[in-house]
């Protein structure tokens, strides 16, 4: 399975990312499933309550949640959240202890959700994903994340339009050079 991230929204997602460096900032992922695959064409910021760290990012939750019913009504139901993004800055996109928690935490509501972690300093960052989902015993279920391949299609940055989004299939998709 591949994980396909529009340049559009690679984009803001590094704008985002350097505007706050060396503050952690992110936000969550819109976008739809294709089969196994995933297709991520916006994204949503950290919102006007969110907590900046160096090393820790806590959303403003409650904007998300209406920002997220905003954007699946106005997408005729097509966009809907696939997960959430931060940054590590000056760091490696590598998942952390609170990330590992994060992700559970999300897993336990959402089917299969996503993290994205973009790394970098300047206008040199790059992402990279995990897939969250819940193993082992009903008791004891702990997290399984796995590496999720990502590659970067091109969008223009009016996709998807502020009428409607069309939906595409992953299979129509070419990475972006
Ligand atoms: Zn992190």
């Amino acid at each position: 399975m591949t994980i396909w991230l529009s340049s559009h929204a690679l984009r803001l997602m590094c704008r985002y990312a350097r505007e706050l460096s060396p503050l952690e900032n992110g936000g969550i992922l819109l976008g739809w499933r294709s089969g196994e695959d995933y297709v991520i064409v916006d994204l949503r910021g950290p919102g006007p309550r969110a907590l900046h760290g160096l090393h820790c990012f806590i959303p403003d939750h409650a904007w998300q949640m209406n920002e997220l019913s905003r954007a699946f009504e106005h997408s005729g139901g097509d966009l809907d959240y696939l997960g959430d993004w931060h940054s590590h800055p000056n760091g490696s996109a590598e998942m952390s202890d609170l990330d590992s928690a994060t992700l559970l935490r999300i897993a336990r509501q959402v089917k299969a959700p996503l993290m994205l972690i973009v790394a970098g300093s300047g206008g040199d960052w790059s992402p990279r994903c995990w897939k969250g989902h819940l193993a082992g015993p009903l008791l004891w279920r702990r997290l399984a994340a796995a590496p999720q391949e990502v590659k970067v299609f091109h969008s223009p940055a009016a996709w998807p339009g502020s009428s409607t989004v069309r939906t595409i299939e992953a299979g129509q998709l070419t990475q972006d050079s």
